[in-house]
């Protein structure tokens, strides 16, 4: 089997490479990534005109308007994985496609623009306190009034709402449907009226997402993604896209030559941690696990380049990336030794305690867009055609 790129793709990658080299230093430092700020809007900006952000939104929306081109997205999302450099963001990657396919010309004009160019930052509320992997029973409400929805009731685990411009909220429009048909897909300001956000402080130290309250929120009535009770059809949009983001082999390739380069830094006794049978034997198990992922990635582009749903190789990508990035995170903070339980402010820590934060912030990724159980339901059910899971309803 010849992997090898033909020339075009070649060249293209040459030139993307030569772009990082240049400018990768403008990225975003990783620690600073989901927060707004300039310096994230003029990277963005420069991707866009570059065409490695953005790159098949329409020109009239903002877009670099490219034709779609499955390889070339793989290669682009290759090399910004390789130098660590920051690819697209909220806004980029789970709405705009969402509005892109469901949405009316109306809201492609107003939400696109600014949330490619980083300058209208989401969140997603989804998640509810008794709602979360059963998230169709959900209970949010929003009523007709006038020309307003009024919304009631509360999301959490919600990411970034404190840094949020926009929420596109899932809310129970006909609380007497079945219940994946009485939803309805909403998008409002962060500002308006009535909404209150409290940062949830998690072991990391930081509050990367709150918990949401709202009371009497009014809502025009037009800014509705779909029909009405049709959002669990655009919220499952959304989730593809998220899931399609999670877990990214190219990410794991990257995390493995980083922790080779530790492993040759650090010592034990005076020997390279590298040269120690002990941890070259788990980094090789890793190394394993990694190609496994990279080549089931090349299966599910040669899905996509003939234009066939993936099926199974797709599911599974989530699920194994993301404990395969956990496990990385723990076999590079082993690598440190007495310094990767290092936190925070120390003097002596090591590449700005990266891998102390990925660790945990890897096992919040086990868990958001889908917990690996639900993955492994889904996978069951789905890919493998397996008897369904009896329902609660069900059996009573
Ligand atoms: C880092 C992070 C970021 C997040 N960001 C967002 C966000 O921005 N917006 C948002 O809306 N939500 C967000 N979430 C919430 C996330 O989507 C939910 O945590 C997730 O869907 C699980 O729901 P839950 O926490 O209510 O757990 P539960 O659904 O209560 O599950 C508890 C446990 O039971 C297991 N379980 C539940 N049902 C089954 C079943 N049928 N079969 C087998 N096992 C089952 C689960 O796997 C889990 O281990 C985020 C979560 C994390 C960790």
């Amino acid at each position: 089997m010849d992997l090898a790129y033909n020339q075009e793709y070649t060249e293209f990658r040459d030139e993307l490479r030569a772009f990082l080299k240049s400018h990768g230093d403008e990225s975003p430092p990783a620690h600073e990534r989901g927060k707004p700020s300039p310096r994230a809007v003029a990277w963005q900006q420069k991707l866009i005109e570059h065409g490695y952000a953005a790159r098949t939104i329409p020109k009239e929306y903002g877009g670099y308007g490219a034709e779609p081109d499955i390889l070339e997205a793989h290669i682009i999302a290759e090399e910004f994985a390789r130098v660590g450099a920051r690819m697209g963001h909220n806004g980029d990657n789970r709405l705009v496609p969402t509005v892109l396919e469901l949405g009316t010309e109306e809201q492609k004009q107003w939400l696109i623009p600014p949330s490619i160019r980083g300058e209208m930052n989401w969140c997603q509320g989804y998640s509810e306190p008794g709602s979360g992997s059963d998230l169709a029973s959900l209970t949010t409400k929003a009523e007709l009034d006038g020309g307003e929805w009024v919304i009631n009731g509360q999301k959490i685990w919600t990411s970034g709402a404190q840094h949020a411009d926009m929420m596109f909220c899932l809310v129970r429009t006909e609380p007497d449907a079945p219940k994946h048909n009485g939803i309805s897909y909403l998008i409002f300001t962060m500002d308006t009226p009535g909404i209150d956000v409290r940062p949830l402080v998690t072991m990391t130290g930081e509050a990367i997402f709150n918990e949401v309250f709202f009371t009497d929120v009014r809502v025009p009535k037009d800014q509705i993604i779909g029909r009405r009770g049709e959002g669990w059809f655009v919220a499952n949009n959304t989730l593809k896209h998220e899931r399609g983001g999670l877990g990214d082999p190219n990410q794991a390739e990257s995390r493995f030559h980083d922790i080779v380069e530790i492993m040759k830094r650090e010592t034990i006794d005076g020997q390279r941690l590298l040269d120690n049978p002990i941890y070259r034997d788990r980094l090789l198990k890793l190394q394993g696990q990694m190609l496994a992922m990279k080549f089931n990635g090349m299966r599910v582009l040669s899905h996509f380049a003939k234009d066939e749903e993936p099926g199974l190789p797709r599911w599974i990508v989530k699920l194994n990336g993301c404990e395969l990035n956990h496990q990385m995170a723990n076999m590079a903070i082993d690598s440190l030794g007495e310094l990767g339980v290092l936190y925070d402010d120390s003097d002596h820590l090591r590449d700005q305690g990266m891998w102390q934060q990925r660790y945990m912030l890897d096992l919040g990724l086990i868990i958001g867009g889908g917990t690996a159980q639900i993955q492994k339901n889904m996978i069951g059910e789905r890919a493998l055609g397996l008897p369904k899971e009896p329902k609660y309803e069900q059996q009573v």
